[in-house]
């Protein structure tokens, strides 16, 4: 037997030993009001982890193994929380109250205009200046039966960030030990609102910091996506994907289409699109991507509750990022897909609603699941 089969072997009969799931805690810093933020590690039974620090949300780090058993972290990040408040591209945050984009900050309900700060070409991105991914959330560890999980718990005030009423929110984390990452997110708010929460995490299958994600195999149950205007804005069209590189709906590399000729993907120089699912919406938990990394093996499924969802390849990374453990992060080194209702959903009729009255409960399961193939 060769020595690298023996060390595969050696490492696949360790991931295979029964681990207990457990969570630890330890600071993180400290932010400019004073307010602490925590890292609490996860750890489920077959061994595979991830962090999450009750600043924004954000899983700075998730392991999963290859193959071979061999644990890697698969998503991109920091190893200081003033990296993360000073120059963090969303790393692994939790977006919130609305993620993605509403045209021009503007947006009317129940017959009142409402404007946010615009921070993206003139509209706002990701919930405002300080939206949910830069506040500090209290946190709850429990060990569950499903896994370790951590909840997290926010009270979004009336008019924060210009939004109405004020928005109670919880998102609960659980490292399954099936190696799923699950997410709940739960909100009720007191007035009438908009909300749109969802999950950040730049994914690189290889290994944070591994290189690129375009010969990552991605399939998407999705047969319709919502073309965007130059500053990404949906135009209000839901187009079939049939017959443009937006068709994902058999596995297909991120990279093999990225740079066609194409109006859509030099809006956002590459994927940065949303598409529909194919399931009825409000519907069931289902899935709607895949996404295989051919050399490591690592498979992740997205699972979701939501109509859609956001794939971001990367494109504005631009290699000056340095992340965890001195990596640099090239361009299109990590994708996004991120569960979520249509971007600039308030402004567009056709679109299902974002509208939370009083007395309602928003809903949303987000489930990243990892296996590995041959
Ligand atoms: C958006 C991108 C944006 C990225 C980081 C994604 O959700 O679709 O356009 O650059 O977040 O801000």
């Amino acid at each position: 037997m060769k020595i690298h089969h023996l060390l595969a072997l050696i490492h696949l009969t360790m991931s295979l030993q029964a681990a207990t799931p457990s969570i630890t805690v330890k600071p993180f810093g400290k932010l400019a009001d004073g307010q602490k933020a925590d890292l609490f590690t996860l750890t489920n039974k077959n061994g595979a982890s991830t962090t999450i620090s009750n600043y924004g949300g954000i899983v700075t780090s998730l392991t999963m193994p290859d193959r071979n058993g061999k644990l890697a972290d698969v998503v991109l990040g920091f190893d200081s929380l003033s990296k993360y408040v000073m120059e963090s591209p969303y790393f692994g945050c939790l977006v919130g109250r609305y993620g993605n984009r509403i045209a021009k900050g503007k947006f009317t309900l129940d017959g009142r205009n409402y404007t946010l700060a615009t921070n993206n070409i003139g509209n706002a991105l990701h919930g405002g200046l300080k939206g949910f991914d830069k506040v500090v959330w209290e946190a709850t560890p429990k060990i569950t039966t499903q896994g370790p999980s951590l909840k997290l718990a926010y009270v979004s005030k009336d008019g924060e960030e210009g939004y109405p009423g004020t928005l109670r929110v919880t998102a609960t984390y659980t490292l399954t030990n099936k190696n799923e990452l699950k997410l709940v997110y739960r909100a009720t708010t007191d007035r009438d609102t908009i909300v749109n929460l969802t999950h950040h995490s730049y994914f690189n299958l290889a290994g944070q910091g591994n290189g690129t994600i375009l010969d990552h195999l991605l399939t998407l149950d999705s047969s319709r996506y919502t073309p965007v205007d130059k500053t990404l804005i949906p135009t209000g069209k839901i187009a079939s994907v049939k017959g443009t590189p937006f068709d994902f709906r058999k596995p297909t590399s991120i990279g093999s289409r990225i740079d066609a000729k194409d109006e859509q993907l030099k809006f956002a120089g590459g994927y940065d699109h949303n598409f529909v699912g194919d399931k009825p919406f409000p519907g069931s938990l289902t899935r709607i991507a895949k996404v295989e990394e051919p050399k490591s093996g690592r498979v992740m499924e997205v699972f979701t509750t939501e109509p859609a969802v956001q794939f971001y390849a990367g494109n504005f990374l631009d290699g000056t990022l340095r992340g965890k453990g001195g990596k640099v992060y090239a361009r299109r080194g990590g994708f996004c897909l991120e569960p979520q209702h249509y971007p600039d959903s308030p402004n567009h009729k056709n679109f299902p609603s974002v509208v939370l009255k009083p007395g309602e409960i928003y809903k949303n399961t987000i489930i990243y699941r990892f296996s590995t193939e041959r």
